[in-house]
């Protein structure tokens, strides 16, 4: 773990992928490497800022952050760029690591690009996310990306582990705003209406004034700061370095007025509490998920004969009587 921790900490890439799989890893056996090699990498991070981006696909996600980070290492920062993807769960496959994306970024000497934990059984996503997230930062990336896919469930967990949400919606009318997850519109810190060029471009004009309308109406998440609404094109490369600007001022706001800071310490106990509830899960899991008693109980559960919370209520019991025994 030591090689390994160094290795990480001098920016060796190779070392860092290795990381992250470990990190990300839900076999209980590297459990005991990965809290060891996270102990080891905790001190050298936090120093970035952690930027969630999300929009619904087609939007131009992968478009969009091609030309971003780009523009951000053109001035001198290290990106790295993870996924977050709510059907890897299912699909076993992930978001930045199926499609030829990002092809340039991928080839930049210092741009790190990971994609999202796929085939993951045990503990959440946005946990491992997080480890991984800190790995980077102690390998010396100072600017990540967390991508997700807007469709409300990963919305929250990416969220909950950056600083900033850059929201990316398209040159519709309000319609999509309305049909979208009020729950998402409220996270953004910025948003940006893409595809900002050629026959949408004045389609783009109208929707930054109807969802900066919209947007005012919400109750704002911090006094000092209105979410504010800007076109680009990640096409054309139009308005990204205005969107770099905004995070800029953004950060300048939040850190003068402490709240860059607070959130970071909320986000630290609420892993907290994810990190208990997973290992929690595991353990349960491990002891008994071969269990006849763990069959029936969620077999009276999938045929509704048993309530979730009386059925979780027999797990825990019985869990502890095994613990006790
Ligand atoms: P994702 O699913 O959100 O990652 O979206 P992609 O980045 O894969 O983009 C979806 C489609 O929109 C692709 O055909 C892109 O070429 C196109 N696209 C992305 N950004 C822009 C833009 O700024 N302008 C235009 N005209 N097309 C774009």
């Amino acid at each position: 773990m030591d090689v390994l921790s160094s290795g990480v900490r001098k920016g060796d890439r190779r070392a860092l992928a290795q990381a992250i799989t470990l990190l990300e890893s839900s076999n209980p056996d590297h459990s005991c490497d990965a809290d060891i090699l996270l102990a080891s990498l905790l001190p050298y991070s936090g120093n970035s800022i952690r930027i969630g981006i999300s929009g619904v696909p087609g939007v131009g996600k992968s478009t969009f952050i091609e030309r971003f980070g780009l523009h951000v290492l053109a001035l001198q920062h290290k990106l790295a760029v993870l996924a977050i993807d709510p059907t890897s769960k299912r699909s076993g496959g992930s978001i930045l690591g199926d499609k030829t994306r990002m092809e340039e970024l991928s080839r930049h000497p210092d741009a790190f690009i990971r994609p999202s934990p796929a085939g993951i059984r045990l503990g959440g996503v946005g946990h491992r996310s997080r480890e991984a997230l800190i790995a980077c930062e102690a390998a010396g990336y100072d600017v990540i990306f967390v991508e997700t896919v807007g469709v409300g469930q990963s919305e929250t967990t990416v969220a909950d582990m950056t600083d900033l949400f850059l929201l990316l919606l398209l040159p519709g009318g309000g319609d999509e705003l309305q049909g979208m997850k009020k729950g998402i519109v409220e996270l953004a810190d910025i948003v940006l209406v893409n595809k900002a060029d050629g026959a949408m471009a004045r389609a783009a004009e109208r929707a930054v004034s109807d969802y900066q309308n919209a947007i005012n109406m919400l109750r704002p998440a911090s006094n000092d700061w209105v979410v504010p609404v800007r076109a680009c094109s990640s096409l054309n490369g139009d308005g990204i370095d205005d969107a770099w600007r905004l995070i800029g001022e953004w950060r300048n706001v939040m850190q003068s007025n402490g709240a860059f800071e607070h959130n970071r310490h909320s986000q630290a106990q609420a892993w907290l509490w994810d990190a208990v509830r997973d290992r929690l899960e595991m353990e349960i899991r491990l002891q008994l998920d071969q269990s006849n008693e763990m069959r029936e109980i969620t077999k009276s559960v999938a045929d509704g004969q048993l309530t979730v919370s009386e059925a979780a209520k027999k797990i825990i019991m019985r869990y502890r009587v095994g613990k006790a025994t």
